[in-house]
This record gives C-alpha cells, sequence and structure tokens, in this order.
C-alpha cells in the first residue's frame, strides 16, 4: 500500500469518486482495471462465472501475479452486477492483504472474508456508486416516493432496495425500510431519526395488517399509502412498497413525516446503526 492511501472503505470511495469526476452510473469495470494498474498485483480481468453459489468473487491469479474479480451472471438485475463488482473491487482495495485467498460473496454464504470485512465491502460499493452529495441533490427538497427512487437507481444503475438504503442514510427525517419474506420480517434498516425515536421491526415480526406489504394486491400511487397510528407504529406512517423480483420478498419504505426531522449537524452524532451485511443487495 502507498503511503497516502486511504485507510478506510469511505475513504477510499470518495478519493475514487473525486478523481473519476461526477458521472453517472459509475463504471466500476473500467476504474477498477485502470486504478489497479498502480498496484504490483493489479485486476487483470473482471469477468462472468455462472457459479450458483456466489454473486461475486475475488480471487488471485497465482501464476499472472494479479487478480480476478467474477461475477455471476444470473444475478436478474443489472444493479445488482454493478454492486457486486464494487463490492469486490473494496474487498480488493482493502483486504486483500489479509485475505490472500481471496473472497466468494453470496447471499447466504461467504468464503474468506469476516463479517466486518463484508460490511466494508458492502460501504465501499454503496459509496462509490451513490457518493452521498449527489444523492442529496438527486433528491432535494422532494418528497421522497417510487418515482423518485426509480430515478436514483437508474441514475446509479443499482438496485431499488439500494437506493432506498442510501436515502436513509441521507435524510434526517424519521423512515425505515423493512424487507419481508412469506408475511415476516427479515430484516429492517433505519434513518438516524427512526433510531432516534426507537422505531424497530423486528426479524420474525408478522406483517401488519392493514400495511401495503402484507396486502400486496392493494393498488397504491408512487406516493404509496397513509397508514393511520397503530398499524406498524403508534405514529401515521406513509407506507411506500417496493416490490422485488422475487415475489415472496416485499420492500416498504416506511416514512414517519409527522415526527418531523433531526435538527442541523445530526450527521456528526451519529453512531452507525447496525449494519447487516445482506441489506444492501435485492
Ligand atoms: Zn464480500
Amino acid at each position: 500500500m502507498a503511503r497516502t492511501d486511504p485507510t478506510t472503505p469511505r475513504a477510499w470511495a470518495n478519493t475514487l469518486v473525486r478523481m473519476w469526476g461526477p458521472r453517472f452510473p459509475v463504471d466500476v469495470r473500467q476504474i477498477a482495471l485502470e486504478y489497479s494498474t498502480r498496484f504490483a498485483d493489479p485486476v487483470l480481468t473482471i469477468t462472468e462465472a455462472p457459479v450458483p453459489s456466489f454473486e461475486g468473487a475475488l480471487a488471485p491469479l497465482r501464476k499472472r501475479g494479479g487478480w480476478v474479480i467474477l461475477y455471476n451472471p444470473d444475478i436478474r438485475s443489472a444493479g445488482r452486477i454493478n454492486y457486486t463488482l464494487g463490492h469486490e473491487w473494496g474487498h480488493y482495495l482493502c483486504h486483500r492483504h489479509q485475505v490472500p485467498g481471496g473472497f466468494e460473496c453470496g447471499e447466504s454464504d461467504v468464503l474468506g472474508g469476516s463479517r466486518e470485512q463484508e460490511r466494508e465491502a458492502d460501504q465501499f460499493a454503496s459509496y462509490l456508486l451513490m457518493p452521498l452529495d449527489d444523492y442529496r441533490d438527486q433528491v432535494g427538497n422532494e418528497r421522497m416516493n417510487l418515482d423518485l427512487l426509480k430515478h436514483c437507481a437508474d441514475r446509479y444503475d443499482v438496485s431499488l432496495t439500494a437506493a432506498a438504503l442510501k436515502w436513509l442514510e441521507s435524510t434526517s427525517l424519521c423512515a425505515a425500510v423493512v424487507v419481508a419474506t412469506n408475511g415476516f420480517v427479515l430484516w429492517c434498516r433505519r434513518s438516524a431519526g427512526a433510531a432516534q425515536a426507537g422505531i424497530f421491526f423486528a426479524r420474525g415480526m408478522e406483517l401488519p395488517q392493514g400495511s401495503l406489504a402484507a396486502d400486496g394486491n392493494r393498488r397504491a400511487s408512487a406516493d404509496g399509502l397513509d397508514l393511520a397510528p397503530g398499524v406498524w407504529w403508534s405514529r401515521p406512517v406513509r407506507e411506500v412498497a417496493i416490490f422485488a423480483d422475487n415475489y415472496e420478498m416485499t420492500i416498504s419504505l416506511l416514512i414517519f413525516e409527522d415526527h418531523g426531522v433531526l435538527p442541523d449537524g445530526w450527521e456528526d452524532e451519529i453512531v452507525e446503526d447496525t449494519f447487516d451485511r445482506f441489506s444492501m443487495r435485492g
């Protein structure tokens, strides 16, 4: 590692965003191949590998002395492939010296890395593909809804879920993303405001009756549905439903608009919320 290289995933991402300028979507493939030539063991190839056990992998090329990034082309959405490439390249920049055997990363199984390294690779991909300043410029003072979320997902070439989670990170509103399967909550992520308000939906919780997620057939506009206090929480909430490719899966963006916003400077006070390593995928 050169003496001046960044030392955190977020700093790495910010450095590269500055070098490549504001061009979206970020071309992970091009940047990884170009930038890593400055190292003695560059990424030499980025290629498909239809191995069902992983979404992406970073593997050493022992004879040639470099690395290959592999991705599973069977991942259905292009946005997920872009994210996967960012994730694996994050492993290369941040972790290849600690794990010389490389990484295999999938939705449920990971070989090579620790949970913390997976979290860091996700954080790198998120900040590389969706710089916070640019994200905030896109949203401005507009009300978050499905159209705006789709705009962001298209701009950054990421999934709607990844775009929604980035919004949680960027907003001073009280909001959460709840992912459920077969009617039960799998995981939840919250904005700083929601964490402060103590709003939380535990894994295994049944989807509440009357929620959009529990009643997938109900028609809702891009703005979602206003729900009374007591459906999701003791406060009124607007639920925007993001139905995933996978039909058993529901993804709800919950926005507690009456709760107000965090005061200026809130970002400096934040202790990072627990980060589920699978949460930026999907
Ligand atoms: Zn990984």
